[in-house]
């Protein structure tokens, strides 16, 4: 891919910072590998975007910050969620869930970004939720099937996504349920709402 693909100008409308600026922030933030992946969502975010009709530079904004908060230490979350008076039962969990659910606070404050819809796909982006704006599930989708992924289940996503975003989007639910299960791990309440709200093809069963 060369530049002028992959880098996009921002018009100051969502944070006052330039990509290259926060490019730069998300390179501080996280490991070389977690920096890629997040590179790579991006570029899969703003082709979702391209295909769906979102703005490609909240695609860019929500792909680059939706892990920005992946290599925080504990400590900070849990100060996080007693000071924002935050479900009680976040406690009971860990990084995998607190690094979107409570991450986009550190979003918000530490990367100037004020957009509602930006930083709920970033809230949104592990457990999902009931009513998701297109920005959520291009964010949820882009994170789930960016080129580097390569696990079980990978491929039917792709082609969901392909589809339909709400096809993607029930195809992953459907298997991040799956997976917790079979795993016996723990499953946070809201992937549950998530699951109710996306997958089930009949209801009042
Ligand atoms: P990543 O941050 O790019 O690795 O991707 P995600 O933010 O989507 O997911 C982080 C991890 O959280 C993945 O391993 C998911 O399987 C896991 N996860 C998603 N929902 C739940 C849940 O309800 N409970 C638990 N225990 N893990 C979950
Ligand atoms: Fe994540
Ligand atoms: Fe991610």
């Amino acid at each position: 891919m060369n530049k002028s693909e992959s880098e996009i100008s921002y018009t100051g409308k969502y944070t006052p910072l330039s990509r290259t600026e926060l490019v730069k922030k998300l390179q501080e933030a996280l490991t070389p590998s977690r920096f890629n992946h997040v590179l790579r969502v991006e570029q899969t975010a703003i082709q979702l975007a391209q295909k769906y009709g979102e703005s490609v530079e909240k695609a860019s904004i929500a792909g680059l910050v939706h892990d920005y908060a992946k290599q925080r230490p504990d400590a900070d979350f849990i100060r996080a969620i007693k000071q924002y008076r935050l479900d009680d039962n976040l406690l009971n969990y860990g990084n995998a869930i607190w690094h979107g659910v409570v991450g986009w606070l550190f979003v918000a404050k530490e990367l100037q970004i004020e957009n509602i819809d930006i930083l709920k796909a970033v809230e949104y982006h592990t457990v999902g939720h009931q009513y998701m704006s297109k920005l959520a599930q291009i964010v949820y989708m882009a994170d789930y099937i960016e080129p580097g992924r390569d696990f079980p289940g990978v491929s039917k996503a792709r082609e969901a996504t392909e589809i339909s975003l709400a096809a993607g989007v029930s195809c992953q639910t459907q298997q991040t349920l799956s997976y917790l299960i079979e795993n016996k791990l723990p499953v946070y309440p809201q992937t549950i709402i998530t699951y109710n709200a996306w997958v089930p093809v009949q209801t009042k069963e």
